[in-house]
């Protein structure tokens, strides 16, 4: 594990951050319908919604999703409008994604007094599914489940169960805080979803590729239902200036395709792959798009695709 010269803090991140995109508290900065395989097993119309709202607390050394956010609490009102403008736009879908860039039980992000009209907003989906730091899945969750009609799945950042690597994540949770939250959802008939980093800072290409195996495997053995992969990507400022001081370099696509079929095989629950970032894959050589096409296929099926697959 190599050393870094200073700890890394809040401050030090912060330090290292470029100038947040323009966004309008009234309207989500992105929605969109996909397809994904449910726990259900259907591969069924996903409506996913990119809540526009106040800044994650946490400061974690690899996140992104400040870009999107606002420095200032969202009035109550402002987010079931958010919620009713794509609704009006999409077309329908079975399950539906509230993604706020941080935690849906955050006060400040989310204000409490909304959660009956989103209820309300998100009655007629199967399932809802919002994300939020294992430490704040506490009294608002289990009363925002007793109020909703569809079933609730919460999407939580495992990042990496590296004893080593995940306090340097900066993310303030420990594996116990993890296992803690997803037993509650549980007991309390909510399902946990992971998301696990593919080769975070500080890790080879090896190294990464195992670490991440070795997350599918606590996340599944602790009750979680899906674990989704996200290759870390540069672009927040700090993963850069660690790629500068060798301690940051994105991983391979082969090596996300290797961790998928390791998840699936697996056969403990839904291992996704996060191809955002992967869409200039399609556009490169014939062995690109197939292994593209192939890691597309794994996630709406949740079968292992044969490697000479197209
Ligand atoms: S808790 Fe999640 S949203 Fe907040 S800083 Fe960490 S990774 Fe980003």
């Amino acid at each position: 594990m190599p050393e870094l010269s200073t700890p890394i803090t809040d401050q030090w991140v912060l330090d290292r951050r470029g100038p947040r995109n323009d966004v309008d508290p009234d309207v989500p900065y992105a929605f969109l319908v996909e397809k994904e395989f449910s726990h259900h097993g259907t591969c069924d119309d996903v409506a996913t919604l990119f809540l526009t709202n106040r800044e994650c607390p946490y400061r974690c050394l690899m996140c992104d999703l400040w870009k999107n956010t606002t420095t200032d609490r969202v009035a109550p009102g402002q987010i079931p409008r958010q919620i009713r403008h794509a609704l009006d736009r999409l077309p329908p879908a079975r399950h539906i994604k509230l993604y706020n860039s941080g935690n849906y039980f955050d006060p400040n992000a989310i204000p409490t007094v909304d959660d009956p009209d989103i209820a309300n907003l998100v009655a007629d989906f199967d399932t809802v599914i919002v994300e939020s730091h294992p430490n704040m899945v506490g009294k608002r969750c289990l009363a925002f489940n007793d109020m909703t009609t569809p079933e609730v799945h919460v999407a939580m950042g495992l990042e990496t169960v590296h004893p080593e690597v995940l306090p340097r994540l900066n993310k303030r949770m420990t594996l116990a805080d993890f296992e803690h939250a997803v037993k509650t959802l549980i007991e309390n008939g909510m399902q946990a979803r992971a998301f696990i980093l593919l080769r975070p800072p500080f890790l080879s290409e090896s190294e990464g590729v195992e670490w991440a195996m070795k997350s599918i495997d606590f996340a599944f053995d602790i009750g979680v239902e899906c674990c989704a992969v996200i290759p870390t990507r540069a672009g927040n400022g700090a993963t850069e200036a660690l790629a500068s001081l060798g301690h940051f370099t994105p991983p391979n696509p082969n090596s996300l395709e290797q961790v998928h079929r390791y998840g699936l095989s697996r056969e403990n629950g839904r291992v996704f792959v996060d191809l955002w970032d992967l869409q200039h894959l399609q556009r490169g050589s014939d062995a690109d798009r197939a292994m593209y096409d192939r890691m597309n296929r794994m996630n709406l099926t949740q079968q292992i695709a044969g490697a000479d697959d197209a």
